[in-house]
């Protein structure tokens, strides 16, 4: 058997052993210390708009910190796109919150501003105007967010931007993550960037990031001893994560040129085949760092050959893929929330595919992939 092709692994710069080593050799072991202002700062610079990052130990404790810092509690109701990850959504039953599921367009698969607008009006009527609004740029692509934007603002409903696929992609030459009220990022071990597994919130006042600081350390009163007032939590990246984290940092932006060029190898390949998409860009405002490349694939263009005739052919070969991610309603957790929207979410989802997208892929296993993808069309 040849060697495993991964959807999207770790890839090390180099420098991050030296982060790591310093760390032990000052012995910042403990949680915090110079490894982590650093890396808050490096993120504050790549991000730009003046923000202000906490690093956490998680993307999904960013956005349940998020979710609290917009004041949501037992009872309230949340927007969420649909077509995610359940890390986006699985904050809101932490908090005992309603998750209010959002159906996807089909020019970059996130949140469909009509169907927003729809569930927004909706929920009013019924009585609940929704505390927040979850919007995710999947596989890197960015959301409609001049639209998005502009309904929360009409009815004053905060954003929680899951930017947690989407470091280094931009809307209109802003950074992703700088949109919202809040942003989220994940540095798990198959995003873009790993720390091993983080994840970071970016603010736009010192008073927000001291507050999520404050959150994710116990939430401890100013006492010599320790004293606590609210519930708070322990999130907070450690300093050796962070040393990760730094290095990583000096080598984002040619992870990012080598993710497009992936995406740009599946543009190539797919453009002799019927019937095969890829999620591309769909004007010059939109700017992906294709942390996934995403196929949708039509049987009824292809002559009966479905998605998951591939995926079965790659993994044959050792080659991992995977189906989108399947939205929330479907989930059996979920399928009692109210939906808002079509079959939009659930047609990616029947007929989509990620496909290898690692930086750190060769030639050779391009070939490989090649090969495999030109037989099953064949
Ligand atoms: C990875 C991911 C998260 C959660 O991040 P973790 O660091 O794994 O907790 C949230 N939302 C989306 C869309 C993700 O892909």
């Amino acid at each position: 058997m040849q060697e495993k092709i991964w959807l999207s692994s770790p890839h090390m710069g180099g420098a991050e052993r030296d982060f790591v080593t310093e760390a032990f050799d000052t012995n910042w072991v403990a949680p915090l210390g110079p490894n982590v202002n650093g890396f808050e700062k490096d993120l504050e610079t790549y991000q730009g708009q003046d923000v202000k990052v906490a690093a956490l130990s998680s993307g999904t404790a960013a956005i349940h910190l998020a979710l609290i810092q917009a004041g949501v509690t037992a009872g309230d109701e949340v927007i969420c796109q649909s077509f995610t990850f359940c890390g986006s959504s699985n904050p809101i039953l932490y908090l005992g919150a309603t998750p209010i599921l959002v159906d996807s367009e089909r020019d970059t698969w996130n949140m469909c501003p009509d169907s927003l607008k729809s569930a927004i009006e909706d929920r009013i009527d019924k009585g609940k105007k929704p505390k927040a609004i979850i919007a995710v740029h999947l596989y890197g692509m960015p959301y409609k967010v001049d639209e998005i934007h502009a309904f929360a603002k009409a009815y004053s409903i905060p954003v929680i931007e899951d930017s947690a696929e989407a470091l280094g992609s931009s809307y209109n030459g802003r950074k992703c993550g700088t949109f919202g009220d809040f942003g989220i990022l994940s540095f798990n071990g198959n995003k873009i960037i790993t720390t091993s597994g983080g994840g970071a919130m970016v603010c736009h006042s010192i008073e927000d990031k001291q507050k999520t600081v404050y959150l994710a350390t116990q939430a401890r009163d100013e006492a010599p001893h320790y004293q606590h007032s609210e519930v708070g939590y322990n999130y907070r990246m450690s300093n050796i994560s962070a040393g990760i984290g730094r290095g990583q940092m000096q080598v984002l932006d040619k992870h990012v040129h080598l993710r497009r060029a992936m995406n740009q190898f599946y543009q190539e390949l797919f453009a002799a085949i019927d019937g095969v998409e890829v999620l591309v860009e769909k004007s010059a405002d939109y700017y992906s760092n294709h942390w996934l490349s995403a196929i949708l694939v039509d049987p009824a263009v292809t002559g009966g050959i479905t998605r998951e005739d591939l995926r079965l052919a790659l993994e044959a070969e050792n080659i991992e893929s995977r189906p989108l991610w399947k939205p929330m309603h479907l989930q059996p957790l979920y399928s009692k929330y109210p939906y808002y929207g079509g079959t939009v979410c659930e047609e990616l989802f029947e007929k989509g595919l990620c496909l290898p997208s690692g930086s750190n892929l060769t030639n050779a296993d391009r070939e490989r992939i090649a090969s495999v993808i030109t037989k099953v069309f064949s």
